[in-house]
């Protein structure tokens, strides 16, 4: 809490002396002087030399009153401090476990000058109580300190992180902006993590979790890399290849196709010869076209019905399902719980189930409903400008092999 603080007086004089010599030239001179004042303590910006400090901490049922009836601080006078204390700070607002300063006169009355109450580590009010009553907020100075986390998962992310002592404030901000590419509803025990970060720090004490700077996350064996990145003074989290990590869907589940029916609530049904809604897009190509995945997620079904034919269904996140519907057969590998990304081949078109000719069905579900992906806002999806892209990759470089996992997991590290 104290600060030794020495500082230098540098006075500049500038003198313009007139000269009154036959040449008529005016001289200037500068002077420096260069003085040292002696150190001075000083605490909450206060020199304190003048001052014994008392601190303590806010009881159970104390009032502000409470504390400076004792340092000779009279009731008109707290009435006074309360008023000149609005707009800065209620104070009434005290809270037990709160710490505060008092800081007294060193003389037969010591009284209290100063009263200095602390709501949190960042902050501290300062009722200056000296002859006019003053009273005014200040913050402490935020250090962010670089740290590393490792660890695997046992249960949920967030527990994960309790494990190891790390603020579960980190989980969350993880599981943000790897919204696009992971489900953490659904990660799995041995899927593992090594993150770097900053934490906020006031005078050395943690106060709270910075920023993600960097992640390597292994789920179901595949690597998810992040590097936040900042553009133009945008910041923006980044994979190993440059491209954003807040993946938008692709517009379509094939490359090239048109439209043959769209997402409509109403429609009449080409085989069945009634009208019903059509909960879908569909999208006409010649059988045997491939059917992309339109974003990352995992495989929930990969089977067969009456009206769907082979179908297969990804969960992307929390939010975001999809569904292709009428496919001619799987791709190789796809099955119940494999994991796909954004673009890989999920299947072919075909005209299994209720279909007239070869076409896929793409259903969207948006929290549990069937929407028009086509209507969704969904985030830009921005990668890093080609021109930027040499900086980039050097700037992750060393970065990218730091995060590559240690031996020991499951311990946090500085
Ligand atoms: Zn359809």
């Amino acid at each position: 809490m104290l600060k030794q603080i020495s500082f230098f007086l540098i006075l500049g004089l500038l003198g313009l002396s007139s000269c009154t010599s036959g040449d008529g030239n005016a001289e200037a001179s500068l002077l420096i002087v260069e003085e040292e004042i002696p150190e001075v303590e000083t605490a909450y910006g206060i020199p304190i030399d003048s001052y014994t400090i008392h601190q303590g901490e806010i009881r159970n049922n104390q009032f502000l009153a409470d504390v400076l009836l004792k340092y000779h601080i009279s009731y008109p006078e707290i009435d006074k401090l309360v008023k000149a204390a609005k707009g800065v700070f209620d104070a009434r607002r005290i809270v037990p476990g709160d710490q505060y300063t008092v800081l007294s006169k060193r003389d037969s009355t010591g009284k209290a000058a100063y009263f200095i109450y602390e709501p949190n580590a960042l902050e501290y009010i300062v009722f200056d109580l000296r002859d006019s009553v003053r009273v005014y907020r200040e913050e402490r100075e935020v250090t962010e300190v670089e740290k590393w986390a490792e660890g695997e998962i046992s249960s949920s992310l967030y527990e994960s992180f309790q494990s190891i002592g790390v603020s579960p404030v980190l989980a969350m901000k993880l599981s943000d902006l790897y919204a696009w590419s992971i489900d953490f509803y659904r990660i799995q025990k041995g899927d593992h993590f090594r993150v770097m970060y900053t934490e906020r720090q006031v005078e050395g004490e943690a106060i709270g979790i910075g920023d993600v700077k960097a992640c390597l996350f292994t789920h179901s064996g595949e690597k998810f890399y992040a590097f936040e990145h900042s553009i133009d003074s945008i910041s923006d989290y980044y994979d190993e290849n440059g491209n954003s990590l807040r993946k938008a869907f692709l517009k379509a589940p094939l490359q090239f196709s048109r439209i043959s029916s769209g997402f409509s609530r109403k429609r009449f049904h080409p085989v069945q010869k009634r009208w019903k809604a059509h909960l879908g897009t569909d999208y006409a190509a010649p059988k045997g076209t491939p059917i992309l995945a339109v974003g990352d997620g995992k495989v929930i079904a990969a089977a067969f019905g009456k009206y769907n034919g082979r179908y297969v269904k990804i969960r992307h996140n929390s939010t975001y399902t999809t569904q292709y519907l009428h496919m001619s057969g799987f791709a190789k590998g796809v099955k119940n719980g494999t994991y796909v990304r954004q673009g890989d081949v999920i299947g072919y078109v075909g005209s299994t189930g209720l279909a007239t000719g070869p076409h896929v069905c793409f259903r969207f579900w948006k929290n549990g409903a069937q929407v028009d992906h086509r209507r969704e806002k969904l985030p830009p999806s921005k990668p890093i400008p080609a021109e930027h892209m040499e900086a980039y990759m050097a700037a992750i470089e060393l970065t990218r092999k730091q995060l590559e996992p240690k031996k020991k997991p499951m311990l946090a590290s500085n």
